[in-house]
């Protein structure tokens, strides 16, 4: 595949790589700042991401703009993305079968980027992106440097949905995140 942002879309909207291309109502691209720094990962896309083709709208969407907005970030300064381009029926975990499909345009993705920051939002994203026994409950807002970019995860917006007591644990991430930046600036 050749490497623009343009080739990546057009391959993603036609992608039947594996068998989420039978149950999805539309694929979702990364959204955001070709230009950015930071790379927010997530799993795959809900429901409502599924109907609207966006990443993170809905309630986690609502809450991931109020971590944003809590620690000086918006989204127009963020990428954010996520490893299956296609929505899991029922908001199951994607299968391995399904990761190892979509994982290439997440490269592309990262290769044309070139984030200096990449943010894990969940476990699935942490054990697929940093480390394959990456505990999250544990390990958040820890930091690894990889070539130029630093890693990290936090929890995923749909979490604190689940557990608001976890707001204030996530936000607190996300500050040091906007800090790691500034390191690295
Ligand atoms: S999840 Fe990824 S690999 Fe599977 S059909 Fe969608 S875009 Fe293709």
């Amino acid at each position: 595949m050749e490497y623009t942002w343009n080739t990546i879309e057009r391959h993603i909207a036609a992608c039947a790589n594996c068998p989420l291309s039978g149950t999805r109502q539309q694929p979702v691209m990364g959204r955001g700042s070709r230009e950015a720094d930071i790379m927010f990962i997530a799993e795959a896309p809900g429901g409502e991401e599924d109907r609207q083709g966006i990443p993170f709208v809905g309630r986690s969407g609502e809450i991931l703009d109020r971590l944003l907005r809590d620690s000086g970030l918006t989204r127009e300064e963020i990428y954010i993305t996520n490893i299956l381009k296609c929505h899991p029926p029922g908001n199951r975990d994607p299968k391995e079968e399904e990761k190892a499909a979509c994982f290439p345009y997440l490269k592309y993705e990262t290769f044309l980027l070139k984030p200096k920051i990449i943010v894990c939002l969940g476990r699935v994203a942490a054990q697929r992106i940093i480390a394959p026994d990456f505990k999250i409950t544990r390990q958040h807002g820890t930091w690894t440097c990889r070539k130029d970019c630093a890693l990290t995860a936090t929890y995923h917006p749909s979490a604190v949905l689940r557990d608001p007591s976890k707001y204030e644990t996530v936000k607190k991430d996300f500050c040091e995140i906007v800090k790691k930046r500034e390191e690295y600036a």
